[in-house]
């Protein structure tokens, strides 16, 4: 496998994970979820957009009883965060007394997902954790609790694998990672 680059709207990329590691990542990921969850029935609420291929990869892995629902916040336009509070989309699930595992796709500062934590911790889940497959440690300003990370990686922008750059490389099987 060689690092291959390519050019999405005005910009470089190179890649940065294969999928092979990434899916390896997630099997350990599930292997964790199912020992954790294991008679929970747990509630997956995956944010779409950027976490449709791992939610769907990871899903695969779950052997326990669960069930899997989608909700959405607003898009993400650029290559900084906006620290703004988004509100939550199509939930329609009853949250109480649920144990609720957020899938994400990226936690970089911490703004979304602290948000999201904070609206959905108001509808008294029994638990409330999140999975998400990319943290940026360097970046997170929240003191938040990320209990399950597929990989930490450094302060780069990242496409590919359900991530976008201004709508393109949602669907690249591999994750590339800015040429700067
Ligand atoms: P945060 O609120 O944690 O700063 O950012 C979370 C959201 O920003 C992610 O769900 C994602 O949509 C977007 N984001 C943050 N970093 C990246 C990145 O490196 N690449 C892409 N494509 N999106 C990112």
């Amino acid at each position: 496998m060689y690092p291959r680059t390519i050019t999405l709207n005005d910009c470089q990329f190179k890649t940065y994970l294969f999928e092979e590691e990434i899916i390896a990542r997630i099997t350990m990921l599930a292997d964790q979820l199912n020992t954790d969850y294991a008679e929970k029935r747990p509630l997956f609420l995956a944010v779409l957009n950027g976490s449709f291929m791992f939610a769907a990869d990871l899903m695969k892995r779950i052997g326990v009883s669960c069930d899997i629902a989608f909700i959405r916040l607003s898009s993400y336009q650029d290559m900084a965060s906006t620290g703004k509070v988004k509100e939550i989309l199509g939930l329609t699930e009853n949250l109480d007394g649920r144990h609720v595992v957020v899938l994400e796709d990226i936690v970089d500062t911490g703004h979304t997902v602290n948000s999201l934590l904070q609206q959905l911790q108001q509808k008294n889940p029994a638990s409330l954790e999140v999975a998400t497959l990319l943290l940026k440690p360097e970046c997170l300003q929240h003191k938040i609790d990320i209990k399950y990370v597929a990989k930490a990686i450094p302060n780069d922008f990242v496409v590919g694998y359900g991530l976008d750059y201004n709508g393109l490389g949602r669907n690249l099987r591999d994750i590339y990672k800015i040429v700067s």
